[in-house]
């Protein structure tokens, strides 16, 4: 049902709650940010596909981490249902010590630098989830990378939220949220650090492959106003045009804080739910805010 009518009931709810001011026309619901079991998503990517359209999702894109792999068949999908659909995937990076996500948003798939530089921190994922399982083996977790690796269905993208599920199993937290607290963070018995992209590397293979680079989830780094600015000015320097202002992971808060932001800084701003699965989210797919009034809409751009 078309969401752009107002007709679509959950969207009409969304609407009644966070309607963007002073529109007199209709809002996309446009979702950029989600994941399927290409990366550490609970869903196959056509199922993020249609399960977004049925929330009334207008555009999607797929943004699994690190790997591209899923975007055929959730473009598939989405082509079937009748949803406009753009490419994605969610960038790991380190920049001062602090690993950050980038969105690279509307390239081509086929982009041969894009999917090198890819398949480069992929492998180190893998290197990355070995030194995490010998960690968590000190302290008497066993086997906890092949643990791992039944919850990932892509073998070669395994995430600290396949070890997570894997330790609700062996009921060592009774959550996944208690298992990065316990766990998985920084200062915790499970945590390594790793060296992942070079961020201006990251913007690049996106920029060069004909896409958008977006900071993902910028209020999530626990990094302060100063760091963040300085982060800000070397993204837009290096080819970044966007941030997201709507997130799952934002509040309102937040979302007052990085509009202003991406107004000071000229930034594109982007809409994405994170959604990673039923149960994991807070947000699913679509079921957003909208973006505050001024901001340049990504999706223009498309
Ligand atoms: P990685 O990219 O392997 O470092 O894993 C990061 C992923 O773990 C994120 O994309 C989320 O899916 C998940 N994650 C990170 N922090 C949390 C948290 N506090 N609670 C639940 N999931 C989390
Ligand atoms: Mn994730
Ligand atoms: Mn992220
Ligand atoms: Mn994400």
């Amino acid at each position: 049902m078309p969401c752009a009518a107002g007709l679509h009931p959950r969207c009409a709810i969304i609407r009644g709650f966070f309607r963007a001011a002073k529109t007199d026309f209709p809002v996309p619901n446009v979702d950029l940010h989600c994941h399927s079991t290409a990366s550490d998503g609970l869903l196959a990517p056509a199922d993020v596909a249609r399960r977004a359209s049925a929330n009334g999702v207008e555009l999607l894109a797929l943004t699994d981490h690190d790997d591209i792999a899923g975007l055929p068949a959730a473009r598939k999908a989405a082509n079937a249902e009748g949803m406009a659909f753009v490419s994605g995937v969610e960038v790991s990076i380190e920049w001062e010590g602090t690993q950050i996500h980038v969105v690279g948003l509307n390239f081509d798939p086929e982009n041969e630098t894009l999917n090198a530089g890819l398949a480069t921190i992929r492998a180190g994922r893998i290197e990355r989830a070995l030194r995490m399982s010998a960690e968590l083996e000190k302290i008497g977790i066993a086997d906890a990378f092949a643990g791992a690796n039944r919850f990932a269905e892509n073998p070669n993208l395994i995430s600290r939220a396949h070890f997570a599920r894997y330790l609700v199993e062996a009921k060592v937290c009774k959550d996944v949220r208690s298992v990065f607290e316990s766990y998985l963070v920084p200062g915790r018995p499970g945590y390594v650090d790793h060296r992942w992209a070079e961020l201006s590397d990251a913007v690049a293979w996106i920029a060069g492959a004909g896409g958008v680079a977006v900071v993902a989830h910028p209020a999530r780094y626990k990094i302060s106003m100063g760091a963040m600015r300085r982060f800000l000015t070397d993204f837009r320097e290096m080819g970044g045009q966007a941030i997201e202002v709507v997130s799952g992971s934002h509040s309102l808060d937040d979302v007052g804080t990085f509009g202003r932001l991406a107004r000071e800084y000229g930034f594109y701003a982007s809409r994405g739910s994170d959604f990673h699965g039923p149960k994991e989210s807070y947000v699913d797919l679509g079921m957003l805010g909208y973006l505050p009034d001024g901001l340049k809409p990504v999706w223009s751009l498309f």
